[in-house]
């Protein structure tokens, strides 16, 4: 194993492995902290949930991630988060580069969320979100990681016992060396860790090669560019072009909605006016029984005769408030994520094998109904939206998990329409 990724959620692991897949590494996404000894493959990526659990939690998950990656012999560990730097006054990005850095004995590392091709970029420290500065961006209003600040320095110190300096951009423009000095020196200065400028994807390439051989980076997912082509230099591997093969699925495909972001409202839309078989999930009938599983079930299997069938919670914002305004917020959610995820199982039962699905929380709440563990990371159907291959009984299923702002409106077509089915 090449190199072992811990990342702090779900979709962001499926983000940062399909860019390694990009650079030619085979990926397999590891679902929570291994039970088991981990797959063999040039890069696995272990995806928690640990973005703003408490602090304590997200360490003690992090370096049980590290310990399966040391047992598998990783050359290097990349602890990814998001482009953002999504964070809370506490953590959990210092707190855990702090554990992890402490268990691999490693004397500096990198922070460097920059993704320049989704508009994230990183300029004497401070982060920019398209045009604006990261606290100007939406992220100011977050529900539960709000950014005030887009000085990462002033951001990340109050969350670390380490010093953090800066490695700005002039100095990354001129090359690896460069940054290898720069790294040098603040370590002489009693530095732990780095905020690396990137404005570019050259700048991040550069980054990569300077820093290849450190034993952990922490970066968002646009660090992974650069990091394929800087092993492959070292000899570590050599980059497939099959890195995205998988093996095929036998059976129907369908597909499941519980994101309610207006990406994935567009995507229904499209998907609704081409006339394409529809059934909508309404949690406030569900409580009250208008709606009941079983019948659920029977109408989706029934509609799955017609074609792949988009089973969706999927709503406007008004009809959201107004079921968690009665089942309260959490509930909501949650009676919404049980039944779409019942509805997915029933549809797999009923021989889907390629099955889409849209929501961050809803795609967690399908993979572990299925029991998938593991998903074996395939071409990109758009940025940060892979197919993968998982296991459903010892049967191949492939599954595509869209967090809710990917995808442009025809993202549902545009998929199966990858996958080889005629929708
Ligand atoms: P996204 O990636 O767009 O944030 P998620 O699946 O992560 O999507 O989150 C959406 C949340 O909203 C889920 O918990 C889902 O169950 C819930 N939800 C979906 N549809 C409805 C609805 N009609 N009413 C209330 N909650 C809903």
């Amino acid at each position: 194993m090449i190199v072992g990724v811990i990342a702090d959620d779900f979709t962001g692991a499926t983000d940062v492995a399909s860019m390694l897949v990009r650079a030619g590494m085979r990926t397999v996404q590891v679902i929570g902290v291994p039970q088991a000894p981990l797959p063999r493959a040039d890069a696995v990526v272990i995806a928690l949930k640990s973005r703003t659990c408490p602090v304590p939690e997200a360490v003690e998950m992090s370096l049980q991630a590290l310990a399966a990656f040391q047992a598998a012999g990783a050359r290097q560990i990349y602890f990814k988060y998001c482009s953002t730097f999504d964070s809370t006054a506490q953590g959990n990005i210092g707190p855990v580069t702090d554990a992890l850095m402490q268990a691999l004995r490693a004397p500096i590392t990198i922070a460097c969320p920059a993704f320049p091709e989704n508009g994230r970029t990183v300029f004497r420290g401070h982060l920019f979100v398209g045009d604006v500065l990261l606290s100007d961006s939406s992220m100011r209003a977050h529900p539960l990681t709000p950014m005030h600040d887009a000085n990462l320095l002033r951001v990340l110190q109050p969350q670390t016992l380490q010093r953090v300096g800066l490695v700005p951009q002039p100095v990354v423009q001129q090359g690896p060396k460069a940054v290898e000095q720069a790294l040098d020196q603040l370590r002489l200065q009693g530095i732990g860790i780095a905020v690396a400028d990137a404005i570019g994807n050259q700048d991040l390439m550069t980054l990569a090669q300077a820093c290849a051989d450190l034993p952990l980076v922490t970066a968002g997912s646009g660090l992974a560019l650069g990091l394929g082509p800087a092993y492959a230099q070292r000899g570590w591997f050599a980059p497939s072009a099959q890195a995205d093969g998988l093996n095929a699925a036998h059976g129907t495909a369908a597909l499941i909605s519980g994101s309610c972001s207006q990406a994935t409202q567009a995507q229904l839309l499209h998907w609704q006016n081409s006339g394409r078989p529809t059934l909508r999930v309404d949690p406030l009938a569900v409580h009250e029984g208008r709606q009941t599983l079983d019948q659920l079930k029977r109408q989706a299997v029934a509609l799955l005769g017609q074609g792949p069938v988009l089973v969706h919670a999927t709503a406007d914002s008004a009809t959201v408030q107004a079921t968690q305004n009665r089942l309260g917020v959490e509930p909501a959610g949650q009676l919404t994520e049980r039944t779409l995820a019942a509805l997915a199982q029933t549809l797999v039962e009923a021989g889907v094998r390629k099955l889409v699905v849209a929501g961050g929380e809803t795609s967690g709440a399908v993979t572990q109904a299925l029991g998938v563990r593991q998903l074996h990371i395939g071409a990109s159907i758009c940025p940060g939206v892979p197919w993968t291959e998982g296991l459903w009984n010892d049967q191949v299923i492939w599954l595509a998990l869209k967090s809710g702002n990917f995808g442009g409106p025809e993202f549902f077509t545009e998929a199966l329409a990858q996958a080889g089915v005629a929708a």
